[in-house]
């Protein structure tokens, strides 16, 4: 664990010592743990403390005091850090590539992915970030007698919670957004898969950043909930299904506490039959069953125009016979779903779309049981709108296609959904897509391709409807971790001791104002 944060326990002058924890029940509380697994073997990983609300609060004090030193740096120094960190992750990636996968069970080229995508990400935030957060010039509007500029100030330590399917970027990216904001940060990761976030923590101090900005705790709802209701959290970001992301949005909105909610989704693609059939195709492969299909943006649903159905379908069986599933000494493109609770989901998904009279064109079944959380990637046809497996988000290796007769009820189709993540068009018509675009509920949209959004760091990512509240990345993601601050300041040239508008009221000005009233909005 954060041996620093160990050491700072003993500083007298620290706020921890107002709650000295007794050493009984301390002794007693360090004995709960929790396990975890390698889902690709079944093999037990380690085992970690469930941190108890008391134990979470004393991280979150912890970097409520590095906050004071940290918020004061400029955010050129910040900028130097974070980039310490990416070029330490960049040289040692194979580390924390195998950290990864041992704790997910994805493939090692997904993982590279998500360390890729990681690195893009703290580049943004570090070169762009300097100027995103810096005072910003605003007009003054009529009043040009002011001068207007917006500061960006630090909301204290963020909490971070992050969900198990790309432990890596979901806690990375965050903790570098509120850190360039001048905030501090105390994150629980996934109980499913802790060890990602701690090998992190362990690279910033290989890297040496600055000590004790960054805290771990580890845990489940107890953990993440402290953090949540702390009066000493000032924000909260969560990346996570939306049942708990609804609990969140709860709690923090009885303490007004800024709170970023990135969750489900249940992504179309939809395809015209003027699309490049072999590139949608290998689209909705790779979209369907990248990460075993466990992203949040990954295709579960695809609607093909009726011209180009069939083809479609005997493409889709034709390019899925060239994926390999298996360990990560084989190779594969696809590897293991990640966690048991996530496989029954899916199976649920797959019994009730069967017994509503859904086909499976390939795979769908449990393979390699006794070595791991292996599933087939399934094709699903004869699907509709009242099974499970096109409402619900499945999150697994799957996709399910229907066909469409009309853009308008390709766009309705899309749009029926209660999430509204990501979606994708498929055409050669770009006017099209762009005005179909225009229509479609999403947070984001990718035309002739998929996931490509969330990898490009300057592009806004969130959800509309139960898919979120906020963004991430881009200059709306970053300035999120920043209360906004309005100056004004009277320029040089005004000479008056009083405003127009301060009193005395009298009959004249009155006359003088709504002329001019008149004649500036009339
Ligand atoms: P989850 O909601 O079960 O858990 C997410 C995190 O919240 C975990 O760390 C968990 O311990 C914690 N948690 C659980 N209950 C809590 C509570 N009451 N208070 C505070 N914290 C609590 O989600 P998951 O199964 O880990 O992740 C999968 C989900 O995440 C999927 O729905 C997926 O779509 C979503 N997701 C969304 C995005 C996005 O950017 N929109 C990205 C990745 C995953």
């Amino acid at each position: 664990m954060n041996q620093k944060s160990k050491k700072s326990k003993t500083n007298p002058v620290s706020l921890v010592n107002k709650q000295k924890p007794n050493p009984v029940t301390k002794q007693k509380r360090m004995t709960a743990s929790f396990e975890i697994f390698n889902p690709a073997t079944l093999t037990k990983i380690g085992e970690l403390p469930l941190y108890t609300a008391e134990m979470v609060e004393e991280k979150i004090l912890l970097a409520k005091q590095a906050q004071i030193i940290w918020s004061a740096k400029s955010l050129r120094e910040r900028a130097k850090e974070l980039i310490l960190f990416r070029k330490f992750l960049a040289n040692n990636k194979e580390e924390m590539i195998s950290c990864i996968c041992n704790e997910t069970g994805k493939t090692k080229m997904d993982a590279l992915l998500e360390v890729f995508t990681t690195l893009e990400s703290i580049d943004y935030v570090a070169n762009k970030g300097i100027k995103i957060l810096a005072s910003e010039k605003r007009s003054g509007g009529l009043m040009i007698q002011k001068k207007c500029y917006v500061n960006y100030h630090a909301h204290g330590v963020v909490g971070v919670i992050s969900p198990w399917n790309y432990p890596l970027i979901l806690s990375v990216t965050p903790i570098m957004n509120a850190l360039m904001a001048g905030n501090t940060v105390v994150i629980k990761p996934s109980e499913v898969t802790p060890y990602t976030t701690l090998k992190a923590l362990e690279f910033f101090q290989r890297a040496g950043l600055t000590n004790g900005i960054l805290q771990v705790v580890t845990g489940k709802e107890i953990a993440g909930a402290a953090l949540v209701n702390s009066p000493n959290t000032n924000m909260i970001c969560f990346t996570g299904s939306t049942a708990t992301g609804k609990i969140i949005a709860e709690a923090c909105g009885k303490m007004l506490k800024p709170v970023v909610l990135e969750l489900g989704g249940k992504d179309p693609m939809i395809v015209f039959k003027d699309a490049d059939l072999r590139r949608a195709v290998r689209g909705a492969l790779w979209g369907g069953f990248a990460n075993a299909g466990q992203t949040c943006i990954s295709v579960e649903r695809v609607y093909v125009e009726k011209a180009i159905y069939n083809e479609f379908i005997s493409l889709l069986k034709e390019e899925y016979g060239k994926i390999k599933q298996g360990s990560k000494e084989e190779f594969p493109s696809v590897g293991s779903m990640t966690l048991p609770r996530q496989v029954e989901i899916v199976e649920s998904h797959y019994k009730d779309a069967k017994a509503k009279g859904a086909f499976f064109v390939a795979g769908g079944k449990r393979i390699l049981a006794e070595k791991g959380l292996f599933h087939e990637p399934a094709i699903v046809i004869g699907v509709n709108h009242e099974m499970k497996i096109m409402s619900e988000e499945t999150f697994g290796p799957e996709i399910s296609v229907m066909e469409f007769n009309s853009e308008e009820e390709a766009i309705y189709l899309a749009n029926n959904s209660e999430y509204g993540l990501s979606a994708s068009i498929w055409t050669s018509d770009s006017t099209r897509a762009k005005s179909i675009a225009q229509k479609i509920q999403a947070g984001s949209i990718c035309i002739n391709d998929v996931v490509a959004n969330y990898m490009i760091s300057d592009l806004p990512f969130g959800g509309f409807k139960k898919s979120g509240l906020g963004r991430v990345h881009g200059k709306e993601g970053l300035r999120a971790y920043a209360q906004i601050q309005a100056v004004t300041i009277n320029r040089w040239f005004w000479r008056f001791s009083d405003e127009l508008w301060w009193f005395p009221y009298s009959k004249k000005i009155y006359s003088y104002v709504s002329r001019a009233v008149k004649f500036l909005f009339g």
